[in-house]
């Protein structure tokens, strides 16, 4: 990057299609870089030529707007591996077919996959991937060659069109190899550089008549163009490559794939070094994965990728794909796996990777399957297992040139971390200890409400009162900032700094002043007041309605003109967003309604006690006798329930286990709870998490009920003064409080009409700090209550 900037600020290159010195500079260099990559593949130029493309589909895409144009068009097979970028060309063929490895030898041994055909006689592409991108399995440079010599001897011609994207990231592509016969090659540099973005097309050029026909021409392809009564053009005849190459080259992004050969060379030597070097990285991770055990002997990983041979490390490359089992052989989610990735700074991908049937294959996915799981949400493989015990996608780890041994030993201490069970976990783990002391007294610690969604709180204070509706708090999550481009509403996750936004609730003055507690250019406002009455006429504040996304889910939202409120959002974040208004009482898309449910782990097993599932791995109905799910409750703009509750005890729990490992404790705010409960004055706590057994409970006078714990993700890291983020306390609550792939803290609730008389007098309940709480009903577990389900029990499954 040094020596592009270098480069970039001491020399002028102009636009490669004019006369002046600068674009002829830009010529030359293009002129330059190109034999230059052409020698990087070791290709003969007098063999083929190079087209510059945006990247490696691009080139797949040139080929197919060639072999379109041929007058019969084409028909095209394609190996199983290949890239979903190279499956795309068959929706210009006239015929596809999909080639598993039996598939490609008997193609290779002279059988046509193609129905035979009634019109005209198509031309005959066949591609394949050099590497598979998704296990790292190498397939013969030679398959071209093959069908070649095959069809010395017939009439039919079938081009080659080989996908080195994978491959030529970590290895010597070698066009010189007498075996080589592809002729169309396509390759990533970014993949193999790390920068610039650009990718080629290598042509043969024995098979440039491909493109003789193509219609499309762009500015610099052509000599002449007439545009009167004879509409003619007369393309460039020269070389292909000025034919392919529409429009303006990306110059400085070519003249940096020259600095990027030389600095590469010079940090890595050769693409064999490279190659040994990533193989025996791949090897320890290989071999790393396979040795990781459950303390009850059952292994962690499933491993997709073959371990490379000490002998022949050429059959595979430095892709290692894998699935992660739980001690009871369940798989893990990739969601979860993710999570918890990103956390630990590692970067892998999870999912389908671009890899369809290779995907299909490796997992045994029918197409119903992965229809089912698109029609579930679940794309490209983002969460699995949630139907059958079936993983949906997988982990791939992929090793490059910059990796070092210290990387891989990073990665398997990671997965060792969260995914190593040292002692098989019994589920009964997971509930509250029960203590004789259960009945302890409890209030209402801190009760908070937060106007706008993934902003700062506002607490309330002591002594006040505060009304409970049927969505939640009062003035709980009524606004959101939208950004302008996506139409998503922001969220701390991605925005940290918004816990910066602070809300103060002014009644006297009706207005919601929110103010910046961070850092702000002079001059630009610091705070912003937004009038409380949702009644537009009221003041000069325009609204539109507006739609927007909040947690996945389309809604209709009153979004603020005034320049004044959305800049000063806008400035303060650093991101182009609008403040929304989302009132109650709404109706379809300006409605949201409560999601959450009473979760596996927080039942006693009654349902299914004594009566084995008749289909083992099989989704039993959601249970008809919950109310709760009968009628979810309105909520506003909060996630999914009108009101989130925590105990000072559990977090006090979690802060000891954290301490333990070194870290420093959080703060309960972290949590974003509306009501803290603790132990009232002068007496013991209540265990730790016994909220996940509570069902109804009072405050006060007033009667809630509990609607299932709360399931975190990694926002719980940001914390709430600082705007940043750590690694704690989502760490530590994986460890400790995830099941069955979701990581649980606190509970949801909502106030429950117990009598008509709360409604008729019109006022809507109020609980203040200090109220009691009393515990009405509780989950109990029976005497002999073994909640221990095995393996392939509905409750271990979800
Ligand atoms: C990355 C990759 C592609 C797509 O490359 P782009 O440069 O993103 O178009 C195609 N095939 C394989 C094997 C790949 O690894």
């Amino acid at each position: 990057m040094d020596a592009f900037a270098k480069d970039m600020t001491s020399v002028l290159y102009g636009n490669p299609h004019s006369g002046s010195s600068p674009s002829q500079l830009s010529s030359s260099r293009i002129d330059q870089v190109r034999v230059r990559l052409l020698d990087f593949f070791k290709a003969d130029p007098d063999q083929y030529d190079l087209v510059f493309v945006a990247n490696a589909t691009a080139g797949v895409k040139l080929v197919v707007e060639g072999m379109r144009s041929l007058p019969g068009g084409y028909v095209f097979a394609y190996h199983q591996a290949c890239h979903t970028s190279v499956i795309g060309a068959r929706e210009e063929a006239h015929q596809s077919v999909c080639l598993d490895n039996t598939g490609v030898r008997s193609l290779l041994d002279g059988e046509d996959p193609f129905k035979p055909t009634t019109s005209g006689t198509p031309a005959r592409l066949f591609a394949y991937s050099a590497q598979s991108h998704m296990d790292g399995r190498r397939y013969p440079l030679s398959w071209a060659k093959e069908l070649k010599k095959m069809e010395a001897q017939s009439s039919s011609r079938t081009l080659t069109l080989l996908d080195a994207a994978s491959l030529s990231a970590t290895s010597q592509l070698d066009l010189s190899d007498p075996q080589f016969a592809a002729d169309f090659v396509v390759s990533s540099l970014y993949k193999i550089f790390g920068f610039p973005d650009l990718g080629v097309l290598i042509v043969r050029r024995s098979a440039e008549f491909v493109f003789d026909q193509r219609r499309y021409f762009g500015g610099g392809t052509v000599d002449v163009v007439l545009c009167g009564d004879e509409q003619w053009h007369a393309p460039k005849s020269y070389s292909l490559h000025e034919r392919l190459e529409d429009g303006t080259l990306p110059f400085h992004n070519i003249i940096a794939a020259d600095i990027a050969i030389s600095i590469h060379q010079r940090l890595f030597g050769s693409m064999d070094q490279i190659s040994a070097h990533t193989a025996y990285l791949s090897r320890e991770l290989c071999r790393g994965l396979h040795s990781l055990r459950h303390a009850n002997g059952i292994p962690v990983c499933h491993i997709y990728s073959e371990t490379p041979d000490d002998a022949a490390p050429i059959e595979t490359g430095p892709v290692v794909s894998f699935n992660i089992r739980d001690s009871r052989g369940l798989w893990i989610g990739l969601a979860e796996f993710e999570k918890l990735a990103i956390l630990r700074k590692m970067h892998v991908r999870v999912g389908g990777v671009c890899s369809p049937a290779g995907l299909a294959s490796a997992l045994d996915l029918q197409p119903w399957e992965m229809k089912r799981n698109l029609s579930a949400g679940i794309r490209c493989g983002e969460d699995s297992g949630r139907f059958t015990n079936k993983p949906t996608g997988i982990i791939r780890a992929s090793l490059g040139a910059m990796n070092t041994k210290s990387d891989v030993s990073r990665f398997l201490a990671f997965v060792q971390e969260f995914f190593v069970e040292e002692e098989v976990r019994a589920l009964t783990q997971f509930s509250p200890t029960r203590a004789v002391d259960a009945t302890t007294n409890i209030q209402v610690k801190t009760i908070t409400v937060y106007p706008i969604k993934s902003c700062s709180g506002y607490t309330i204070p002591s002594g006040v009162r505060w009304e409970v509706r049927p969505e939640g708090l009062a003035w709980d999550r009524e606004w959101c900032l939208v950004h302008r481009g996506s139409g998503q509403a922001l969220s701390q996750k991605r925005y940290p700094r918004m816990a910066l936004l602070q809300p103060l609730l002014l009644f006297g003055d009706n207005v919601l002043r929110v103010k910046y507690r961070g850092s702000t250019p002079k001059g630009q406002p610091t705070q912003v007041d937004i009038p409380l009455s949702s009644d537009p006429s009221h003041f000069d504040i325009d609204f539109r309605q507006t739609s927007s996304r909040v947690c996945g889910e389309n809604i209709s939202a009153q979004s603020y003109r005034s320049k004044d409120i959305n800049d000063f959002f806008t400035n303060s974040l650093g991101v182009p967003c609008m403040l929304a208004r989302f009132p109650a009482g709404g109706r379809g898309a300006s409605s949201r309604q409560s999601k959450a449910r009473i979760q596996k782990h927080q039942r006693t097993e009654k349902t299914h006690s004594g009566q084995p599932s008749p289909f083992p791995g099989v989704p039993s109905p959601p249970d008809s006798d919950s109310e709760q799910q009968s009628q979810p409750g309105k909520i506003l703009l909060s996630n999914e329930s009108p009101i989130l509750m925590i105990s000072t005890s559990s977090v006090e729990m979690l802060n000891q286990t954290i301490m333990e490992t070194g870290e420093s404790p959080v703060d309960e705010s972290v949590f974003r709870a509306n009501i803290v409960v603790e132990a009232s004055p002068g007496q013991r706590s209540r265990p730790a998490y016994s909220e996940d057994m509570w069902r109804r409970i009072s405050i006060g006078n007033y009667s809630f009920k509990l609607l299932g714990a709360c399931q975190r993700c990694q926002m719980v890291c940001v914390d709430q003064t600082t705007g940043e983020r750590r690694q704690e306390p989502f760490v530590t609550l994986a460890k400790t409080r995830r099941l069955n792939g979701k990581v649980y803290f606190g509970t949801h609730m909502q106030h429950e009409q117990l009598r008509q008389s709360e409604e008729l007098d019109g006022l809507w309940p109020t609980i203040q700090v200090g109220d009691a709480v009393v515990v009405q009903e509780e989950e109990v577990e029976e005497e002999d209550g073994e909640k221990t389900p095995g393996a392939g029990s509905p409750d271990a499954i979800f």
